[in-house]
């Protein structure tokens, strides 16, 4: 398959390259297209088969189910079979935005979507480009992040191109994604809103205007083997480089010692050694290989799987990346980081 790839003026959105992506949505086909969050891999949402395609392009295991995109608020009744009050509290503050809300599904849900299970997830994304797509489609539409499965999320279109290319029919390059972690998911089927994976919209911010929530274990720790979380994507192994990423916490004195002697050693055994840090501290690190992650959370979580992919290119085979406070969107930076170390800590 060729991969159509057309990149798209923001600014000056032509008209002509959304109305192609949608055309090939309509006719069952794969577009890769922008959104505030991370890039998504778009199909038809009531369409089966074109849903079976992502999970083939992705090599997504098909228990994992999919976000429905919706381009307009009026798309919602249609999937969904209630709308709790709590839901359309989160609704009126954050879409469209960054936050994902799982309801009871409705019939024409395919479970191809859903994964088998009785809700369906849902996002309103604001990001203009994305929004355009989805309503020239005029269907709801399945979008997982752009990635091969179990590589850091797309926040590039081409990211996308590296692990989709010749996979899918189109790609739309809209820039760098603003937020670049994936959506907030909130599920409000239950007695309490439960968090079941941290992003931009914070738990802080749920909680002022729907109150107390629940955070599922599977967002801090790593589960054991017979633990089963809530959300189906979260056991498995998310956003790891080839490379071997190790979080190293303590005194920022502490760290930056640790890190350093541990790269002396790794280059000693002839290793390539990357180190994620804040921009700050940069000039203090002799690994190969340091990249910033900015000033403040925000850059951390924009930055994020740029820099981990940017370790796969530069072939490092040892990453050791400073840790940020779990407050704020610092929950999700974190969340993701964790999950890219594969839980591995040192203490310093
Ligand atoms: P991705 O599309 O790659 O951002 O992943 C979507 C995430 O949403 C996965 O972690 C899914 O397990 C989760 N998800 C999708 N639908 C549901 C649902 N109905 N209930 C709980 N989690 C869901
Ligand atoms: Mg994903």
């Amino acid at each position: 398959m060729i991969t159509e790839f057309e990149k798209i003026d923001t600014e000056n959105i032509n008209n002509e390259i959304i109305e192609k992506a949608a055309r090939i949505l309509q006719k069952g086909g794969l577009v890769a297209f922008p959104t505030e969050t991370v890039y998504g891999l778009g199909a038809n949402g009531l369409n089966a088969d074109a849903c079976r395609k992502i999970y083939e392009a992705k090599g997504r295991p098909s228990d994992n189910p999919l976000i429905l995109h919706i381009g307009d608020i009026s798309q919602l009744k249609s999937i969904v079979s209630d709308v709790p009050k709590k839901a359309q509290k989160i609704i009126d503050a954050f879409w469209p935005g960054p936050v994902t809300i799982v309801f009871k599904k409705s019939e024409i849900v395919p479970s191809a979507v859903s994964g088998g299970l009785d809700t369906v997830a849902v996002r309103f994304p604001s990001n203009k480009t994305a929004r355009l797509i989805i309503n020239a489609a005029g269907v709801p539409v399945a979008a997982p992040s752009a990635n091969t499965s179990g590589k850091p999320s797309p926040t590039k279109a081409g990211h996308v191109l590296h692990d989709m290319d010749g996979k899918i029919d189109m790609i739309v390059d809209g820039g760098s994604c603003a937020v670049g972690l994936e959506s907030t998911i909130v599920d409000v089927t239950g007695d309490v809103p439960a968090l079941l994976r941290p992003g931009a919209v914070t738990k802080e911010m749920l909680e002022r205007v729907i109150g107390e929530i629940s955070v599922d274990p599977a967002v801090y720790k790593m589960l054991s083997k017979d633990q089963k979380p809530k959300a189906p994507g979260m056991k498995y192994k998310h956003y790891s480089p080839d490379a071997d990423v190790t979080l190293v916490t303590g005194s920022e004195k502490n760290v930056i010692d640790k890190i350093n002697a541990l790269c002396m050693q790794d280059k000693k055994n002839g290793l390539k050694t990357g180190v994620l840090c804040r921009e700050k501290n940069t000039d203090k690190y002799k690994a190969d290989f340091v990249l910033s992650a900015g000033d403040n959370i925000e850059t951390a979580g924009a930055r994020l799987f740029d820099i981990l992919r940017e370790f796969d290119t530069l072939k490092a085979d040892k990453v050791y990346s400073e840790v940020f406070d779990e407050s704020g969107e610092g929950l999700a930076v974190m969340n993701r980081l964790k999950k890219a170390a594969g839980h591995k800590f040192i203490e310093a």
